[in-house]
């Protein structure tokens, strides 16, 4: 089986754009596991010959503010579960709330490899806001710009490196 890298993070960080972005255009969805866990897709991609499956999770629940809480909670759980790689994207335009905080709070236990990805950083000089994102615990933010490309080769590099 193709080891699997899992895209965590609060609802409209970029997680789909990034998962779009990577995905091979042709082989979109993998499959779907309906009514176990519909509210993730999976994907084929491949980095400098080194395939695997990603998981774009969270995409489609909705409900009340403590559901949407809960299944932000429950999807950072399964990814430490069912991924070799978690990737862990943040706002870099917003900054930190408190979604994110609970998020790396649960990812800081995994023994499992978690890259941060501090996305929206669309142009260069934006670098300065990463300094708040150290605060989540989890090492060295890289910076990146779903839309753009920015950043996502360096990211995926390192990625790769834990495959
Ligand atoms: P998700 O809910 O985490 O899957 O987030 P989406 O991928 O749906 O993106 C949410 C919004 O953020 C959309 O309007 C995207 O166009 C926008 N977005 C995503 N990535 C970037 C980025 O790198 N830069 C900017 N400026 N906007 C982005
Ligand atoms: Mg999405």
């Amino acid at each position: 089986a193709l080891p699997i890298v899992a895209v965590v993070g609060r609802p409209n960080v970029g997680k789909s754009t990034f998962v779009n972005r990577i995905a091979e255009a042709d082989e979109a969805i993998v499959h779907e596991m309906r009514g176990v866990t519909r509210d993730r897709s999976y994907h084929k991609a491949d980095w400098n010959g080194i395939e695997f499956k990603l998981i774009d999770t969270g995409g489609i629940e909705m409900g009340t503010e403590d559901q949407f809480q809960g299944s932000i909670r429950s999807q950072a759980f399964e990814a430490t579960n069912e991924a070799d790689v978690i990737v862990f994207i943040v706002d870099g335009k917003t900054g930190i709330n408190a979604d994110d905080e609970e998020v790396a709070r649960i990812l800081r236990k995994t023994s499992k490899p978690v890259l941060l990805a501090v996305n929206k950083l669309d142009t260069p000089n934006k670098l300065d806001e990463l300094w708040e994102f150290y605060q989540l615990g989890l090492g060295d933010p890289f910076p990146i710009s779903a839309t753009h490309g920015h950043g996502t080769g360096d990211l995926l590099d390192e990625v790769v490196d834990h495959l």
